[in-house]
């Protein structure tokens, strides 16, 4: 096996006690690399974790205390990590004795990481024993973002804030009530809870994250996610850098890695060359918004050179309707079909894409030949990126999709399925009908495809008298420092016409916290209760994050009634808080929303958690089994199943070609098939599509199959777009002036070990990555005479931000990037927090919309219960340079387009790094010109949007209701 045996100074090292023995109770190191194992063998190298029939009682040595061999015992409690969406399972090892949490590993029950973690996952220790974190719910004393704070009881906090809800409520302004949301998580709770409510108040981030690829791939087949199956591919393509730092960070790379070992190859697409571009075998280093048209150029040589997978193609495209509508003097032939591709897409050659792209025709032939080659294994994914980063961006996973529509991959073994076909959905207790409220601040007119709320425009709707927010809750959010045109968050949240009363529910301060009006200290991954089920690979799984200090008192038969007694100080939980404010909205039942809230096994009385998650997890297939085979019985069998394991695995890898599945006689009854298209209907809607003889579910597209051509699109006053395509980015080399120092910026990377702008309390994080200087490659710094360290003027469309300069190979020359993450603030008057990740900053306003920043001070060492602030050796905080971005909302898909043009410049005498400054005047005139690009709803009969598109938390979509504009509504 390959194990590395002590050698002999080591043996008398250790029989002596000079060091520890690491030598006995099978302990393994590994002398090689592991790809002399085999899957089953690594497996069982896992088995050095504590089995978990020892996991109340695992003695282990303390560390911090060797050469001393002291021993310590550990209850092992499972949770899953928060900080990333992946939610990979860790275990919390508490000290017996004290019931203090002392470290974190990985769970290797957990089905979709397997007992890895990335570096985040252990942070999780930082962060719950961060000195700056928040204990006690606080109330604003004096003006809102003064800065000045009081304690107040978390019952303060919910009379209040409830009574306010209820007041909105009755007097009919549902739509001022929002739940503005961050790190997402709670599968569908928060539907139950603002749907219970009746009010259309879902708020999120993600039209500054994956709308854009969503949007693309959505409209092939009606499913907004890809879930591609690494492990068992042939060829990878990756646009953007997944392996180290993309979506579902550590389960796909793990993922990419297997399948590599077994002989995968793997392309990316990325201007930076990023540690998964270093570890691929093609690199192709695009110019930033081209991305579409190298694929669109793969897309034709597969199909001149008859790589296609015609069976796929045949039975699973709508080409009769497209040949119809789009070709309507040709007859409706296979061959033709084909034939009006190649005419569609003659433009994209190599050539033509090289010349966009800058990547070489060769390689986009040699890339597109394996792809071809790789036939139904074909893996691919974009989720940021370039599908979050340019006007167009969603053709980019269109044009993705196509190559996986042509190989056939689509949904196939080793290909790529959608994301629903691998995750988990709950029942809910006493599930609440849709709301019949539609909120034009989230899902305004102008944005009728946009295909999740236009956060990012909030502030400007708010400014220009669209409505308010009487009642607002920030999630584990940070407006401010996140979205881009921070300082019109600013200007709007400090005005309490605007937002009446702001509550930011939140583990760490942030420099939207600052402006609330409650700051309501929530749990971190081991401190609240959550479910989770992502499509990390060819199978489906659901974890269950627990509070763990309170689960261990409940195994020591000490047991507490609300998390917040079990966790540091009073930090809650948004679960019991948001069934708790629910119940005192409506105490006497009278407004129709408690009933939602009561118990399904005690009537008419309140619900508690652990009867919330047990009636999910009694209804999971499988479950109720696995926790008796396990030895558990009694009520709530199978959440303490869930309680021990923290994961159940569901299906191990079956949900293949799932649109194939046939429909069953009891689902064909009364149903009609359209001779036209094949669509079998039942009371009106599409259920299924005959395909050769069968009749199969399909895809919930209305022609229930990919669609290469688009009706929705034509509907919708886009016919352009009918069909897969290429559109120049805002950023495009023909409208940047290189004479003026004109760039492109790509501030879509992040650093590997961040979060967003939650990091600054995790401190081996930061220690390893607290800087965001600019990217440059050598020729462009020797234009401009650059050096490494040497200061640069970033001028955006409404600011500028001065920044260091990095010189290096790994950017394509003429981009520059800068990463996310970095350049987190506080103000001389605000609440210290993230002090390892934080400088202090003069905020000056002029009151006629410009705003200047700059650093007082970088990160210092500090003194605390822990002793490593001391030792912080790092002084640089990095530059925020999101706040210096305008809006840029796609106006179609409504993702934002982060990518900026940039011009570039040496700093004046006397101009700082750090500095910053912004007029928030030329950022509304920004909004607004990205405004006149849009074409508004309503669409066909008077739809909002497309009745067949998924919304978050969808409206009643009756006939007359909500989802249809009155003809007498402008
Ligand atoms: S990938 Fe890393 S940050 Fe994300 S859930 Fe897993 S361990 Fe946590």
């Amino acid at each position: 096996m390959g194990y590395k045996k002590p050698s002999f100074i080591e043996n008398i090292a250790e029989k002596l006690g000079i060091i520890p023995n690491l030598h006995k109770d099978n302990y393994q190191e590994f002398q090689d690399d592991m790809r002399h194992f085999t899957d089953e063998e690594v497996a069982q190298m896992y088995e050095n974790f504590p089995p978990p029939d020892k996991w109340d009682d695992w003695v282990e040595y303390d560390p911090k205390t060797w050469p001393k061999k002291d021993k310590k015992t550990y209850q092992i409690v499972p949770t899953t990590c928060f900080n990333c969406e992946s939610a990979c399972g860790l275990t919390a090892f508490i000290d017996k004795e004290t019931q203090v949490v002392k470290k974190f590993e990985g769970n290797p029950y957990h089905p979709g990481s397997r007992g890895r973690n990335c570096a985040k996952g252990p942070a999780t220790i930082n962060q719950i024993s961060d000195p700056d974190r928040i204990l006690f719910p606080l109330k604003r004393k004096g003006k809102r973002g003064e800065g000045d704070w009081e304690r107040v009881s978390w019952d303060d906090a919910l009379d209040t804030i409830s009574a306010r809800i209820r007041k909105a409520i009755k007097e009919d302004r549902h739509n001022e009530i929002a739940y503005h949301v961050g790190r997402p998580g709670n599968e569908k709770f928060m539907n139950w809870i603002l749907q219970g409510w009746g009010i259309d108040g879902h708020n999120s981030h993600t039209n500054i994250c994956s709308s854009g690829a969503r949007f693309g791939y959505n409209l092939w087949y009606g499913y907004n996610r890809p879930s591609p199956d690494h492990a068992n591919a042939k060829f990878i393509l990756l646009v953007s850098a997944h392996l180290e730092s993309g979506h579902y960070f550590n389960p796909h790379a793990q993922r990419i890695i297997e399948g590599k070992m077994k002989g995968a190859k793997l392309a990316t697409m990325d201007p930076r060359l990023s540690n998964t571009a270093s570890m691929s075998d093609y690199w192709m280093p695009s110019y930033p918004g081209t991305e579409a048209a190298v694929l669109l150029a793969m897309a034709l040589i597969i199909l001149e050179e008859g790589l296609y997978n015609r069976d796929y193609l045949e039975n699973w495209t709508n080409w009769k309707e497209y040949l119809k509508a789009r070709h309507s003097d040709k007859e409706v032939t296979f061959e033709n079909y084909i034939a009006a591709m190649i005419e569609e897409y003659k433009e994209f050659t190599p050539e033509f894409a090289e010349k966009e792209s800058g990547v070489k025709a060769d390689m986009i032939v040699e890339i597109a030949h394996l792809i071809g080659e790789a036939g139904e294994r074909f893996a691919s994914h974009n989720w940021r990126a370039a599908g979050a980063s340019n006007l167009g961006g969603w053709c980019v996973a269109r044009a993705l999709h196509f190559l996986t529509v042509l190989t056939g991959a689509v949904g196939a073994k080793g290909g790529t399925s959608p994301n629903s076909w691998n995750k988990f959905k709950p029942t809910q207790p006493n599930p609440p009908a849709p709301q019949k409220k539609w909120n034009e601040l989230h899902f305004p007119k102008e944005y009728p495809l946009a295909f999740f709320e236009m956060s990012q425009l909030l502030p400007h709707f708010l400014k220009e008298g669209r409505g308010k927010m009487d009642v607002y809750f920030s999630r584990v959010f940070n407006p401010v420092w996140t979205y881009p045109d921070g300082f019109t968050w600013m200007e709007m949240y400090a005005d309490e016409s605007k937002f009446g009363i702001h509550a930011a529910l939140t583990p760490i301060w942030s420099e939207t916290a600052f402006y609330a009006d409650y700051v309501l200290p929530m749990g971190l991954a081991s401190e609240r209760h959550d479910l989770n089920s992502y499509a990390t690979h060819g199978g489906t799984w659901v974890a269950f994050r627990q509070p763990v200090l309170r689960e261990a008192a409940r195994r020591n038969g000490k047991p507490v009634n609300l998390t917040y007694e079990a966790n540091p100080g009073e930090v809650w939980e948004e679960d019991e808080f948001f069934i708790e404010l629910s119940w005192r909205i409506d105490p006497d039942g009278s407004m129709g929303i408690r009933k939602h809230f009561e118990s399904p096994y005690r009537p008419g009385e309140k619900i508690t958690i652990d009867e919330y998650y047990q009636y999910i997890f009694e209804r999971v297939k499988g479950l109720p089994e696995k926790a008796k085979a396990d030895g558990f019985t009694g009520q709530f069998a199978e959440l303490e199943y869930m309680k021990k394991y923290g994961a159940f695995e569901i299906e191990q890898g079956e949900s293949y070609k799932v649109n194939e599945k046939e429909l069953s006689a009891e689902q064909l009854k009364d149903t009609k098939i359209n001779p036209e298209n094949d669509v079998i209907t039942k009371d009106g809607k599409p259920i299924g599509v005959m395909v050769n003889g069968k009749a199969c579910v399909g895809f919930p597209t209305p022609s229930r199959k990919n669609e290469f051509y688009s009706q929705t699109m034509v509907d919708w006053q886009w016919p352009e777009y009918a069909t897969p395509t290429y559109i120049k980015s805002h950023i495009h080399n023909e409208v940047l002036d290189k004479s003026k120092g004109e760039y492109v910026l790509v501030p879509t990377f992040r650093l590997p070990t961040l979060i967003h702008s939650r990091s600054g309390n995790a401190k081996w994080l930061v220690e390893i990555s607290n800087r965001n200087p600019i990217w440059m490659h050598p020729d462009d710094a020797a234009k401009w005479g650059f050096k490494t360290g040497d200061l640069v003027k970033m001028n955006t469309d409404i600011g500028y931000f001065i920044d260091k300069v990095w010189v290096t190979q790994s950017m394509k020359p003429g981009v520059v990037a800068c990463s996310h993450h970095i350049g987190r603030w506080r103000r001389p008057q605000d609440r210290i927090g993230n002090r390892w990740a934080t400088n202090t900053v003069n905020i000056e306003n002029n009151g006629k919309g410009g705003w200047k920043m700059n650093t007082i001070s970088g990160v210092q060492p500090f003194d605390s219960h822990d002793s490593d602030s001391k030792r912080i050796f790092w002084k640089d905080g990095g530059v925020h340079q999101n706040i210096t971005h305008a809006v840029h909302p796609d106006p179609i898909s409504g993702m934002h387009c982060w990518h900026q043009r940039v011009k570039i410049e040496k700093p004046s005498k006397g101009e700082k790094y750090g500095d910053i400054f912004v007029d928030t005047n030329k950022s509304h005139e920004v909004y607004k010109e990205w405004l006149a690009m849009t074409r508004p709803a309503p669409g066909p009969n008077g739809e909002r949007r497309p009745l067949w598109f998924e919304r978050a938390f969808t409206p009643d979509k009756s006939p007359g209701g909500c989802y249809f504009i009155p003809k007498d509504e402008k």
